[in-house]
């Protein structure tokens, strides 16, 4: 008689799995957390860690808030307000949209939720552990939604072990914050870091948040750029050549806000550089690029920081060809120049 072996498996399992995927390390937690709340539509987002976020990260948003239903249903897999239909995967306008962050987050640290809506006179606190509710009262609460995430992978300690020593940690998070930061001028951001405010950026204009975010020298660095054509508008700054450095670390594309990697385009920046920077050197970039939804493929990777464009040789063009025209209008001048 034929044996059969193959077994469903129950939703906790299947949540840890994913969350393997989707949390990868403190940082991605912070990633995921300050998505929802910009998806949310919060004009004020404050980030709380706690040992890199290794004992605590808590995100703490003024944003539209859930319902109590949503606020059991979010922490299912596969749950999620953004997208409905299949189409809609080529017509993002959400960072979420894989209903997924929250279910892993859940599956694998201790995390509890209060979110209150504006119309409602009360809000909704929901413990849960490792997927399973601890507790759900009715709670007097701001508007908005606080995610306090405690004790990342406390229930899989091969992960926890592998994580790196705080300054790494940190770092990852920093960067994600920055990400999200410099994509977002209009939203008011904070990072508390042991109890020591890191970061206080109140809501600006891009030039002004690139400036709070690097420091005031970045001001005299920045060069506008600006382009538009039927495919792709680009906006945003690059750095004088003679200011580049060694590190590629003010190197940002963003597209329709979304910070992505993006080495094709990144090589579009170099060459028009070409000629213009002493070997080995690096110029800041920040750039936006906003293009219709329906011609970039995001779900390539759960994180989402590699996008497929339709047309990247066209757009490699266009960019190519602004960068050296603000290169051009704004007089600068080869960097052998400078040196003399
Ligand atoms: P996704 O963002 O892909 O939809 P998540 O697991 O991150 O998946 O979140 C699930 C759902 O929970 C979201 O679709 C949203 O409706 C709700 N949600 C999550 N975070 C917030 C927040 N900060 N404020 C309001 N609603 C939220
Ligand atoms: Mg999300």
């Amino acid at each position: 008689m034929a044996t059969s072996i193959i077994q469903l498996l129950p939703d906790h399992v299947a949540n840890q799995i994913a969350a393997g995927e989707v949390v990868q390390r403190p940082a991605s937690v912070v990633k995921e957390l300050m998505e929802n709340a910009i998806d949310a539509k919060a004009t004020d987002i404050k980030l709380i860690v706690k040992d890199a976020g290794k004992t605590l990260i808590q995100v703490i948003d003024n944003g539209q808030g859930m319902s109590v239903t949503d606020a059991r249903l979010c922490f299912e897999r596969h749950a999620t307000s953004k997208i409905r239909h299949a189409e809609d995967l080529f017509d993002l306008h959400t960072k979420g949209f894989r209903g997924e962050a929250l279910a892993s987050i859940a599956a694998i640290a201790h995390v509890e939720l209060k979110t209150k809506q504006d119309q409602e006179e009360l809000g909704t606190h929901i413990i849960i552990e490792g997927s399973k509710f601890v507790t759900q009262d009715v709670a007097v609460l701001p508007k908005g939604t606080s995610f306090l995430v405690k004790n990342l992978f406390f229930n899989i300690p091969a992960r926890r072990n592998f994580l790196k020593s705080d300054t790494v940690e940190m770092r990852h998070i920093f960067d994600e914050f920055q990400r999200i930061a410099l994509a977002h001028p209009n939203i008011y951001f904070t990072l508390i870091h042991n109890g020591s405010e890191v970061f206080n950026l109140p809501s600006s204009n891009y030039r002004q948040r690139i400036v709070n975010v690097f420091g005031g020298k970045t001001n005299e660095k920045l060069v506008p750029i600006s382009e538009e054509t039927e495919i792709i508008q680009i906006s945003g700054f690059i750095g004088k050549p003679e200011f580049a450095k060694k590190s590629r670390s003010e190197q940002f594309f963003f597209v329709n806000d979304r910070f992505i990697k993006n080495g094709y385009l990144h090589h579009a920046i170099m060459s028009a550089y070409d000629g213009l920077l002493r070997e080995g050197n690096q110029p800041s970039y920040f750039l936006y690029l906003t293009v219709p939804p329906h011609t970039i493929d995001i779900n390539i990777h759960p994180t989402k920081t590699e996008v497929k464009f339709d047309d990247e040789q066209a757009l490699y063009a266009i960019l190519r060809a602004a960068v050296k025209h603000s290169l051009g209008q704004f007089n600068v001048a080869p960097v052998l120049d400078f040196e003399r």
